[in-house]
């Protein structure tokens, strides 16, 4: 017989998304069933983050002590070999306002270690997080999906039934197909990537030492990013017509590839491959970036890679699903609470829209980046031009690959939020220090934007908490 749990809310996957999602929505005192099929630590690539999630997100999940505990590489910026310019080219997150102080940097991590500690974290906030469950479909009924059916490493088959079920499970998703629509594979973006892990490596002198570096040239692009002093996460990014190369002996073609490119030949010139252990199998990706039709129905919403992933060359994937986390968790708290302001397809289609800007901002940005022929000042134009900012092009090129080109403050500036939270502050006195605040970014940016105001014409807002949405001028949480 099939055990049947109730809940309020069903995620399913355990990395950045998943986790968000469930901790920020547990936060707010609902019940959260969070279903992994692996059990952690587990692989996963997506290493080099933006300040957006470091700084932001995980500022919101009470999780920055245990990351700054991890001794994760600082990344204050990205160091580029690419386009017209011969020379490499570096942008610090720091030149931008927004990302002032300590808000301007962000860590590479090791996924398995990173994961882990966001789920620890889920766990610690009253999530009942379950490993070694496999999500195999959703339960629906009347046209709504109610929970999903997953089995066990035993085998032990349970029915999960809520409120509403979140995809946070990755480009692998079983699940998402539920949500009706089709998967849209990008025709532009149909690259392949092979990767694999490096001691030895060489290192970009201090303070650009935990920059990421990309690297063009003649048959696609590298990654390199510092994972510590000794490892190095080494990935090169393809067109589908090098897919021949790569069919048979990875490792040939791999270091085939390295000879080809002399900077990072030259940057793992004294280095040794990794060959055991988690970092030692050379991986390939293919097909990876697509937006779904759809986003939510009834009872379903997806997030984070379940519902689309861009190319990598700015990092923008964890960013996305933890913002996409977010932007879930507060429709589900605003949903689950009961609310006058707002109907369940108005809470939903907050986030969907919202998910879908900042997905659009890096694909019409990256959309231009991959024109090699171009110099900075041009990606610098184009950054400037998607994001509509009113920041110079250098700074709007800095806040889009940062992940602060949304104005959401939940991104920038998170600690006021949690102010605000801790109560240490009336609410007079917080009316006063928001409206400082507010001058001072749009002093600092030269933005006249406020984030208090709707994306559209009847849209929401943040509430004060920014964990609710709320009509505009009624933002009390
Ligand atoms: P995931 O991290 O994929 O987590 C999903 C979880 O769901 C997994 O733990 C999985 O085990 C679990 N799951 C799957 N199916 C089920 C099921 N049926 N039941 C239960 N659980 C399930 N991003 C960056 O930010 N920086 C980078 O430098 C970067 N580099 C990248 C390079 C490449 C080549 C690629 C392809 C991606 C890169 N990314 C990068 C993107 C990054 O990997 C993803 O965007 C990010 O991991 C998405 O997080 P997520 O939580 O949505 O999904």
């Amino acid at each position: 017989m099939t055990e049947i749990i109730e809940t309020d809310v069903v995620v399913v996957g355990g990395g950045p998304c998943g986790s968000t999602v469930s901790t920020l929505v547990a936060q707010q005192g609902h019940r959260v069933v969070l279903l992994e099929k692996e059990r952690f630590p587990r692989y996963q690539i997506g290493e080099s983050l933006l300040p957006s999630t470091v700084q932001g997100i995980c500022r919101l999940l009470g999780v920055s002590d245990k990351l700054d505990a991890a001794g994760f590489p600082l990344k204050r910026g990205g160091t580029f070999r690419w386009g017209a310019n011969p020379e490499p080219w570096t942008f610090a997150f720091g030149i931008s306002p927004k990302f002032a102080g300590t808000a301007s940097t962000a860590y590479q991590v090791e996924r398995m270690k990173f994961d882990q500690i966001l789920l620890d974290n889920a766990r610690e906030h009253g999530v009942d997080v379950r490993e070694e469950h496999a999500v195999t479909d959703v339960v629906e009924e009347g046209g709504r999906v109610v929970g999903v059916k997953c089995t066990d490493a035993d085998g032990v088959r349970r029915e999960i039934r809520a409120r509403y079920v979140v995809d946070a499970s990755g480009n692998t998703s079983r699940i998402h197909t539920r949500v009706g629509g089709k998967r849209q594979y990008s025709e532009f973006f149909r690259n392949i990537a092979l990767f694999g892990y490096f001691t030895g490596g060489k290192r970009m002198p201090a303070p650009v030492s935990g920059n990421i570096l990309a690297v063009a040239f003649e048959s696609g692009w590298f990654w390199y990013i510092p994972l510590s002093d000794e490892l190095t996460s080494v990935g090169v990014v393809l067109h589908p017509d090098a897919l021949e190369r790569i069919r048979g002996d990875r490792e040939r073609a791999l270091l085939d590839l390295i000879a080809e490119c002399p900077m990072i030949a030259d940057y793992l010139s004294d280095a040794e491959r990794v060959t055991s252990g988690p970092y030692g199998e050379i991986r390939v990706r293919k097909d990876y970036s697509y937006i779904q039709e759809k986003f939510w129905r009834p009872g379903l919403v997806l997030a984070g890679d379940a519902a689309c992933f861009i190319d990598p060359v700015f990092s923008s994937g964890v960013h996305l699903a933890t913002y996409s986390g977010l932007l879930a968790a507060r429709s589900l708290n605003t949903a689950l609470r009961g609310t006058d302001d707002a109907d369940e397809t108005a809470l939903f289609e907050e986030f969907e829209l919202r998910y879908r800007q900042e997905y659009a901002r890096f694909h019409d940005f990256l959309v231009a980046f991959y024109d090699k022929h171009s110099d900075e000042q041009s990606y610098f134009w184009k950054a400037k031009k998607v994001t509509g900012s009113a920041a110079s092009e250098v700074q709007s090129f800095v806040d889009l690959v940062g992940g602060g080109s949304s104005d959401e403050r939940a991104l920038v500036d998170a600690g006021s939020y949690l102010d605000r939270r801790d109560g240490e502050i009336d609410d007079m006195i917080w009316a006063v220090a928001e409206a400082g605040a507010r001058i001072q970014v749009q002093a600092a940016t030269g933005s006249t934007e406020d984030e208090q105001v709707p994306i559209r014409a009847g849209g929401l807002v943040p509430s004060t908490d920014g964990l609710h949405w709320s009509l505009p001028g009624r933002t009390a949480a």
